[in-house]
């Protein structure tokens, strides 16, 4: 199983990820997670990467790529993906479909978590006074907001135009959400094979 979680910040990618990863006994890849992670012990990668994301921009191509070949590829290896965060763009997705497709470790499929924006920031300046996340802050996250618009929503139809896109309503408890997700991936179940 090869999935990937679509939606702006704030939409639960990491929430549901995590938990449809579990699901299937798949590894949960979250490009944020593994930046932040690059940040915090301060190498070359979290370096490249520490001022883009500070700004609630994203982080060049060359970089996200680099980090998440490896990765990527064993966990495939090992059975499957659920993936947050990355492709962000079409031009992420173009160039992950390169290097994926001859290694047959492709996405499947996207899973599109549909959330209104106004719920967006309030969910995201609520999880920052947990999370002590640099950009989950209220001017941050109207920029990460715009981004998202403009960089990431043409991937939905990236996907939609291939077949692959399913889309849930997002705003709704967890458990609910996670159903929703489990039930459509049954019904497209021939995608995954
Ligand atoms: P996230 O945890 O997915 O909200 O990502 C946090 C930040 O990491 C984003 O605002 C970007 O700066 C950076 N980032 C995460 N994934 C990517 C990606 N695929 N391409 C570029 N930047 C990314």
């Amino acid at each position: 199983m090869r999935l990937l979680l679509v939606g702006a910040p704030g939409a639960g990618k990491g929430t549901q990820a995590r938990l449809i990863a579990q699901h299937f006994g798949v590894v949960h890849l979250s490009s944020g997670e593994l930046l932040r992670d690059h940040v915090a012990k301060g190498t070359p990668i979290g370096r490249a990467a520490q001022a883009y994301m500070a700004r609630g921009e994203l982080v060049p191509d060359a970089v996200v790529l680099d980090m998440l070949r490896g990765p990527l590829v064993a966990a495939a290896a090992a059975g499957g993906y659920v993936l947050d965060g990355f492709p962000r763009t079409v031009e992420q997705a173009e160039a992950a479909y390169d290097v994926a497709k001859d290694l047959g470790v492709s996405v499947q499929l996207a899973v599109y978590l549909k959330v209104a924006r106004e719920a967006l920031i309030a969910r995201i300046v609520a999880r920052g006074e947990s999370s002590g996340r640099v950009d989950d802050t209220l001017d941050v996250v109207e920029r990460r907001l715009d981004v998202y618009d403009k960089q990431t929503r043409p991937l939905l139809d990236y996907y939609r135009e291939r077949e692959r896109l399913i889309t849930v309503n997002g705003d709704r408890p967890v458990e609910e959400v996670t159903r929703s997700v489990l039930v459509q991936l049954q019904r497209a179940r021939k995608l995954l094979d």
